[in-house]
């Protein structure tokens, strides 16, 4: 592995590009922020700011209407498929799903790999019953389980699981479940990092934040299927049959979010080629990043277990856990920023979506290796218990 020297943030970096490592909402295309940036002020053909078209327009329309055919598209989605264009974010998913699919007498079985499907499993207790399909908080979530691991009921009114837990850095690299029962994912953090066999979902949603635009959007892809097996009345906003009639415009939109996350589906099929050459670029990011860690001899540590880690948010401690707050300033002032890990776990966090560039991933590469050999007398994994 080659590193770069690490520059200096202050050469050749604007705020747009600084090398943006949040968990979300997270670095965007800079060809996209530019385009945005110009027309919050002017759509051209429109005469009208960005932020003041209505959403009963003819030119919002064709937005939507292109956002969806490029969604079908890059995941190969077949008419069977809806494509919803939602707001409430991926919480709001957590409630939606057994409001609409849990029947008092019934149980869903559900996966508890971290910090956000434990977040999942509360609000369908409101509606029916849970089984644990595998709990992962005794291991603390350093690890998923392979298929020969869950408890899985071919009952069960549906399976959710969570593909990439956005805390912990654990992402499922196979997909687990039953093919006989509907598979319901929260695709969140890596949704369009890679391609998706969606012949074996029924129901996938991913809020937009971390790879396709900005917050306030949640894209909901349910199979016609799903939405004929509603099985109770519910508050019209959060039923997903009326977003379906209303192709995505039953209320007002978040016309921002979805023109914004339009621009950067045109960059994904257009400058990076699709799904397959984004994945493969994802795979050589998280490799360097991966790489300053392996070849650390300990001075940094990986959260997950190999086999299970996360192309998409690569989370490690310091062995020396008193440097972790020099490292994360000393990397700001490089110009790396929004490394901090979550709340819950503390640590370093770098989150690799799809906007941030391999560039940048050798640049924290660079700068784990420099910030390491400025401390060489941190306790190596010789040292470690
Ligand atoms: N699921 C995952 C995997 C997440 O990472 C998050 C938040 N980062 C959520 C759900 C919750 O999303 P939201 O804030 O859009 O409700």
């Amino acid at each position: 592995m080659t590193n770069p020297e690490v520059i200096p943030a202050s050469e050749g970096l604007t705020a747009c590009n600084t090398h943006n490592f949040s968990a979300g909402p997270g670095s965007l295309p800079e060809c996209v922020l530019h385009q945005l940036s110009a027309e919050l002020l002017e759509v051209s053909d429109q005469s009208l700011s960005l932020l003041g078209i209505s959403h009963r327009s003819d030119w919002f329309a064709a937005v939507v209407s292109e956002t969806e055919e490029r969604l079908r598209r890059l995941l190969l989605l077949d008419a069977d498929w809806h494509v919803l264009l939602l707001q409430g974010g991926s919480s709001l998913q957590f409630s939606m799903i057994p409001m609409n699919y849990l029947a008092k007498e019934a149980s869903a079985d559900y996966l508890k790999t971290g910090y956000w499907s434990r977040r999942s499993l509360q609000d369908p207790l409101l509606f029916g019953a849970v089984r644990l399909a595998w709990d992962g908080e005794p291991s603390g979530f350093t690890c998923l389980p392979s298929q020969a691991d869950l408890d899985l009921d071919p009952e069960a009114s549906y399976f959710h699981y969570i593909s990439n837990e956005t805390v912990e850095g654990l992402q499922f690299h196979s997909i687990p479940g039953l093919d006989g029962v509907p598979r319901f994912c929260d695709m969140s953090s890596d949704f369009l990092s890679r391609p998706v066999p969606v012949d074996r979902f029924d129901l996938i949603y991913a809020h937009a934040q971390k790879n396709i635009g900005p917050a306030g959007l949640t894209i909901v892809l349910i199979r016609q299927s799903q939405i004929e097996r509603q099985l109770r009345q519910v508050p019209s906003m959060l039923d997903y049959r009326n977003h379906r009639n209303a192709h995505s415009i039953f209320n007002t939109p978040p016309t921002f979010a979805i023109y914004a996350t339009l621009l950067v589906l045109r960059w994904l099929e257009g400058d990076v080629g699709g799904l397959e050459p984004m994945a493969a670029r994802n795979e050589r990011k998280a490799d360097l990043v991966y790489g300053a860690i392996d070849t650390s001899h300990g001075f940094y540590r990986g959260f997950a277990v190999p086999e299970n880690r996360s192309l998409m948010n690569v989370c490690f401690n310091l062995a020396n856990e008193s440097l972790e707050h020099t490292f994360l300033s000393e990397a700001a002032s490089h110009g790396l920023l929004g490394l901090s890990g979550h709340r819950s776990i503390g640590g370093i966090r770098a989150s690799l979506y799809n906007a941030v560039s391999e560039a940048s991933c050798q640049q924290l590469a660079a700068f784990m290796a420099e910030f390491q050999a400025r401390h060489p007398s941190t306790p190596t994994s010789a040292d470690a218990p």
